[in-house]
């Protein structure tokens, strides 16, 4: 695909994502040949900076390009930041955007940019609509000269109602397909590799069914705590931070019908009918026993001590907030009917890793019968990260007298594959909005489907007295009550078998 001249306008570029993931992503780019001959960054905040002290600020903010400084990229990192541009936004909001409309208008003289424009929303949410607002008084977001595109981060609301919003004020100003809601779990091989697997290979579409699964199991761990993010952190909680967007993007692809082609539209309309077949959850005594949230408390790691929760710094030492979310749910249409899936995330937990498991049934009729039947059943389980890629659990027999059956392991790891290297996420996602491909994007529809899903629970969660937020030591798979959720007989997959 052409990638157009054009230019790129970060709000919020003094802050850490676009020092740590936007500008390295684009350095990528542009190493990569992939950038168009005519590019800018224009970065703004409301801190002051001049061009050179913004450069000099992402290199030395990213430990990506700080580690390439010595080598021979020296001479092309000093090339890139040469594109990279920053005006500020002030105080003064009224001035500071028509100094910024008259500095993007003369770097677009300068650069030969064609007035395609994409600007990128890395600031809190809570300015979203004001920064398209600004965008629009000043005549920037319409297409009759050149391209407009707006690009905005996560967290795309609080609830069902805050997403509403959003969307409503966004589309005041800029039109549906303008918009890129940005969820970088799309970005990933991994994620887009649901679909090829699922639509291009036959001998896993005829069993995608409630005919041939047991049950669908997603985990999502991480081995670090809240870090620094606590004060975000204790406001959001780990079924908004990871479950609602990330994961529910994850079992949309694994859910959906086929789309009739690739096109951006196709796809998301079948996302979006998958996110509205899931049960929502109505009542307490469904979410009561269907959900289940912990929080991590003080423990040993590896001998060294690992504070609780609570105890992180910016959480309220008396915080409900999860720290761990698992949901049992079931998807109401005809291909998944009856088909349990669980899912769960959490931080603190003893590996690193998310991954998707399909169980398959057990052969109707057993002729080799085993002790041990549900563990040889076949699995398929999809690695999103880290060793991205695909295992099938097979049964075979062992050698010797009888018909002993054991579990083999087909294995397919990316980084077996020669061709190209796996972009970042970020990396990708970026060249796709470049590009005006929006189908790694979640559309407006497919954003307040997912809402739809999680608000009853979230509300419940806070409203009701029944619901406990169990403890669990930090560095384990959660509470002690965790496997009750999964009413299968082996409970859990531990992500560490093979
Ligand atoms: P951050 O470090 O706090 O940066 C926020 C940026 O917004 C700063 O550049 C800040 O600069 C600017 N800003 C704040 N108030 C502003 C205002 N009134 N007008 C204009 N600019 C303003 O946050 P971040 O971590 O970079 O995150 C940015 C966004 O990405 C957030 O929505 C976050 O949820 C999302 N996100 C971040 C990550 C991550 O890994 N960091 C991951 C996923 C999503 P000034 O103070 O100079 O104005």
């Amino acid at each position: 695909k052409k990638t157009k001249n054009q230019m790129l306008v970060i709000f919020g570029a003094s802050g850490d994502l676009t020092a740590r993931k936007l500008i390295p992503a684009l350095y990528n780019l542009y190493k990569g040949q992939h950038l168009p001959e005519k590019f800018v960054v224009l970065g703004t905040s409301r801190s002051f900076m001049t061009d050179a002290e913004f450069r000099e600020k992402v290199v030395s903010e990213s430990d990506f390009l700080k580690s390439k400084l010595d080598k021979e990229d020296k001479d092309f990192i000093q090339q890139f930041t040469n594109q990279l541009f920053y005006q500020d936004l002030g105080d003064n909001y009224t001035d500071s955007y028509a100094n910024l409309a008259k500095r993007i208008k003369e770097l677009n003289e300068e650069h030969g940019t064609e007035e395609n424009y994409i600007f990128y929303l890395s600031t809190p949410p809570s300015l979203y609509e004001s920064i398209a607002k600004n965008l629009c008084d000043q005549e920037l977001t319409k297409e009759d000269t050149g391209w407009k595109r707006i690009i905005v981060e996560k967290p795309f609301g609080y609830d069902l109602a805050s997403a509403k919003e959003l969307n409503d004020g966004l589309h005041h100003y800029f039109e549906e397909k303008q918009v890129y809601r940005i969820d970088h779990y799309l970005g990933k091989e991994t994620v887009q590799n649901l679909l090829v697997t699922r639509f291009s290979n036959s001998i896993f579409e005829p069993l995608w069914n409630r005919n041939y699964i047991h049950h669908v199991e997603i985990t999502n761990a991480e081995t670090v705590g809240v870090e620094k993010r606590g004060g975000y952190y204790d406001k959001s909680g780990a079924l908004r931070d990871m479950f609602q967007s990330h994961l529910l993007q994850i079992i949309s692809l694994l859910v959906m019908e086929p789309p009739i082609n690739s096109s951006a539209e196709e796809i998301r309309d079948e996302k979006v009918k998958a996110l509205k077949s899931l049960r929502v959850m109505k009542d307490e005594k469904d979410i009561l026993e269907n959900t289940l949230r912990g929080q991590y408390v003080a423990s040993q790691i590896n001998g060294e001590k690992v504070k609780g929760y609570r105890e992180e710094e910016g959480v309220d030492p008396d915080s409900t907030t999860e720290t761990y979310a698992a949901v049992k749910f079931f998807v109401d249409n005809w291909r998944w009917k009856g088909v349990p899936f669980y899912v769960r995330t959490a931080k603190r937990m003893p590996t690193k890793v998310t991954e998707a498991v399909i169980h398959f049934k057990t052969p109707h009729h057993q002729v080799f019968p085993s002790q041990d039947t549900y563990r040889q059943d076949n699995k398929l389980i999809i690695r999103i990260q880290p060793d991205e890629g695909i295992l099938i659990k097979f049964g075979v027999k062992v050698p010797g007298l009888g018909f002993h059956v054991e579990q083999a392991n087909m294995d397919f790891y990316y980084s077996d594959l020669d061709s190209a290297q796996v972009m970042d996420a970020y990396e990708r996602l970026l060249l796709d909005a470049m590009q005006g491909d929006s189908t790694l994007y979640a559309r407006a529809d497919e954003v307040e489907a997912a809402w739809n899903f999680v608000d009853p629970i979230l509300k419940c969660w806070k409203e009701s007295d029944a619901v406990t937020t169990f403890g669990y030591a930090a560095g384990t798979w959660g509470p002690k009550n965790s496997d009750e959720l999964i009413a299968e007989k082996f409970g859990w997959r531990n992500p560490g078998d093979l």
